[in-house]
């Protein structure tokens, strides 16, 4: 708390660059690139960073092959390098996975052409991952027989790539990145209005949501990254742009483990949409679906439950079909989806499963706004943004520093030297999926040096506190130091994906958490706790009055 505190106190006694608003991906990534080359930024959050769209997607970098179909090939070619681009910089956070693709026999294209169209994807991504491979039924059988091929006549499999731990904690690294570069950030901060001075500077009224405390930020630029709610935050501005978005619901479920396979089992759903099943450590994750909507605010209903069931019932050899039961957790939100005006009245509601799902970024009056956009291609929004703000006037002292990726493979050496010398991965967990030194490195990179020094300083730090995650005592520390921790949830749904790998009433009763919120939280974790499960409890109500 201590250091979201310290940030609170230098929003509003300093003056800024830009002011970020807007802690997702796009928000995350344009302070991280902002703040590494000497731009003084500052960034706010009404909830937790990457507390809405950024928590809710399928976790996958990829180039798009379904745009091929619109022949967006432009779009397939940026989507394809910006995956590659990703999978260079973090080699254990985004890594290459397969895609395997059954083939129905009635599907509105032959077996043969998505094959082609395979080839055509691997060649617009310089062939820079496997090629792909076309699967007999035969084939099918005998490597994936959870797969059902009744009805189909085979499969393709294709490589992209995936988020091994989760979307939030991704961004997480961004916002971390921005603080460790003199950049400031507060989460729970809501911005309400804002005047522009004669000058050109935003005076920018927020409220620190836990408090109600009142703030004035001023910042030479507004940045508006607000994810679905741009238009929204515009209108309070009075900013009119050119573009504005519309809204597709996707959902996705958390089950128990269907196959120990690593690699993504696809399909094409009744709608004719991609559905996925996608490894998510002890979990598989299913979705998704794509529905317009007109309001952000949405949540699960009984009818995105049974699609999603239904689909991959039909589509997979279960020994007993999946219900309500045992879903684990659930996923849903928003894309925001760029529209230029005209085509929000006309061909968005024509031809709305169509749309591009390319960003646009518009400069109007002192903002900066991003529309639509995807994890995928966060690094040249980055960059992207980081232009529009020199273009403005904003000088960078650093022009040329690299601002993302994982640390040099120096320090990873030195790491992993480090970790074989005090036998480490001996004190990995029997229940852990992974060598206790590769998660470290993955969550932490070059902080991961200070948590094995806390390791030999007192071995109980390598302690795992709470049963069934995957969590030592020490990266619990870590969490509560420099992490900004404001509630259970930022810490269980998006620092760590606990939340979303054990089900509620476990976690209820898991021995260790208290003790991880006391460590967390100090004299407040009981309040904490409490917090948590009546925010669990109220969000979970639809569901159970369903059952
Ligand atoms: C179902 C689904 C599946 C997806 N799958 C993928 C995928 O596999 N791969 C991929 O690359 N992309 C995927 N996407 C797309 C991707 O998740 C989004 O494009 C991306 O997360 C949008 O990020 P953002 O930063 O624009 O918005 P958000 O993450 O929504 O962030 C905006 C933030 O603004 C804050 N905010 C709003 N108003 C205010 C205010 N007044 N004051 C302060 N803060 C405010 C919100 O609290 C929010 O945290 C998927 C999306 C969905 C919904």
């Amino acid at each position: 708390m201590k250091l979201r505190q310290t940030n609170l106190e230098k929003l509003a006694s300093e003056d800024f660059d830009v002011l970020i608003v807007g802690g997702g991906i796009n928000g995350a990534v344009s302070a991280a690139c902002l703040a590494a080359r000497g731009i003084r930024v500052a960034l706010v959050d009404r909830g937790d960073f990457a507390g809405t769209t950024s928590q809710e997607s399928s976790n996958l970098a990829w180039g798009g092959i379904k745009y091929m179909e619109s022949f967006e090939l432009g779009l397939v070619r940026k989507l394809c390098m910006a995956r590659n681009r990703l999978i260079r910089a973090y080699p254990s956070t985004v890594q290459r996975i397969g895609f395997y693709l059954t083939h129905d026999r009635s599907f509105r294209k032959s077996r043969l052409l998505l094959w082609i169209g395979t080839w055509l994807y691997w060649l617009i991504g310089d062939g820079f991952l496997r090629r792909p491979r076309l699967l007999s039924v035969a084939d099918m059988k005998e490597e994936e027989p959870i797969v059902n091929v009744s009805h189909a006549d085979g499969g393709v499999e294709y490589d992209d790539a995936y988020l091994h731990d989760n979307d939030a904690r991704f961004v997480w690294n961004f916002i971390r990145g921005a603080l460790n570069h003199g950049g400031v950030a507060a989460n729970y901060v809501e911005v309400t209005a804002a005047t522009r001075a004669g000058d050109g500077t935003w005076s920018v009224a927020a409220r620190d949501v836990l408090g109600g405390t009142p703030l004035t930020l001023r910042a030479r630029i507004f940045l508006n990254a607000c994810g679905p709610h741009v238009d929204a935050l515009n209108a309070v501005l009075g900013t009119t742009t050119t573009h504005r978005h519309v809204l597709s619901k996707g959902i996705h479920l958390i089950v128990p483990r269907l196959t120990s396979s690593r690699r993504v089992l696809s399909f094409f759903a009744d709608d004719g949409r991609l559905f996925f099943v996608i490894p998510m450590g002890p979990r598989t994750c299913i979705g998704t679906t794509d529905t317009r909507v007109d309001d952000p605010h949405v949540h699960v209903t009984a009818e995105d439950r049974r699609f999603v069931l239904e689909n991959i019932n039909s589509r997979l050899n279960l020994a007993k079909p999946l219900t309500e039961a045992d879903i684990i957790a659930e996923r849903c939100g928003v894309r925001p989806l760029a529209v230029s005006t005209e085509a929000a009245h006309g061909k968005a509601s024509r031809d709305w499963m169509q749309l591009s799902r390319k960003h646009a970024i518009e400069v109007k009056d002192g903002t900066i706004s991003i529309f639509g956009g995807k994890l995928t291609d966060c690094l040249n929004v980055g960059e992207e943004i980081y232009d529009e703000v020199t273009r403005l006037g904003v000088r960078a002292r650093f022009p040329e520093r690299k601002w993302y990726g994982e640390p040099p493979d120096e320090v990873k050496d030195e790491f992993f030297h480090q970790a074989t010398l005090m036998d480490l991965d001996a004190l990995t967990a029997e229940s852990s999926s992974e060598p206790l030194s590769t998660r470290l490195w993955r969550r932490y990179g070059a902080e991961a040096l200070g948590l094995l020094e806390s390791i030999r300083q007192d071995p109980r730090q390598a302690e795992l506190v709470i049963e069934n995650a995957e969590y030592l005592r020490c990266e619990i520390e870590e969490a509560a130091r420099r992490e900004m921790v404001t509630k259970l949830d930022d810490f269980l749904r998006r620092r760590s994906k606990i939340a979303l790998v054990v089900s509620n009433k476990v976690l209820k009763e898991a021995a260790g958490l208290k003790d991880a919120c006391a460590i967390l939280f100090g004299g407040e974790a009981e309040a904490k706790l409490d917090e948590y499960f009546a925010t669990r409890k109220r969000d979970e109500a639809p569901r159970a009055a369903a059952d």
